[in-house]
C-alpha cells in the first residue's frame, strides 16, 4: 500500500458528496459542509483516487508520500 497524502483544497468544495460515496471510510463532510479526511487510510488506494477522481471541482489533490509524485490531478 502506497502512502498518499490527500489535500482537500476546502474552498473548491461544494459538498457534492462524491468523494464521500465513493470512500465513506476515508471522506466526511465537516459542520460547514466541507469535505475532510477523517482516515487517510479508511479505503484502499485504488478507491481514494477514484474520490478524488470522482470530486467534480478537483478538490481533492493525491500526492505519493514516496516519491512526492502528484497522482491527481494529472498534471
Ligand atoms: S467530491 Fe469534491 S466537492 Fe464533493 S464533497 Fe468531495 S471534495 Fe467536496
Amino acid at each position: 500500500m502506497t502512502q498518499l497524502n490527500i489535500i482537500i483544497n476546502r474552498p473548491k468544495c461544494i459538498a457534492a458528496g462524491n468523494c464521500i460515496e465513493t470512500a465513506p471510510e476515508t471522506f466526511a463532510l465537516d459542520e460547514r459542509s466541507k469535505a475532510i479526511v477523517t482516515n487517510p487510510e479508511g479505503n484502499d488506494d485504488d478507491t481514494i483516487i477514484e474520490a478524488a477522481r470522482s470530486c467534480p471541482t478537483d478538490a481533492i489533490t493525491i500526492i505519493d508520500a514516496e516519491t512526492g509524485e502528484q497522482i491527481w490531478p494529472e498534471e
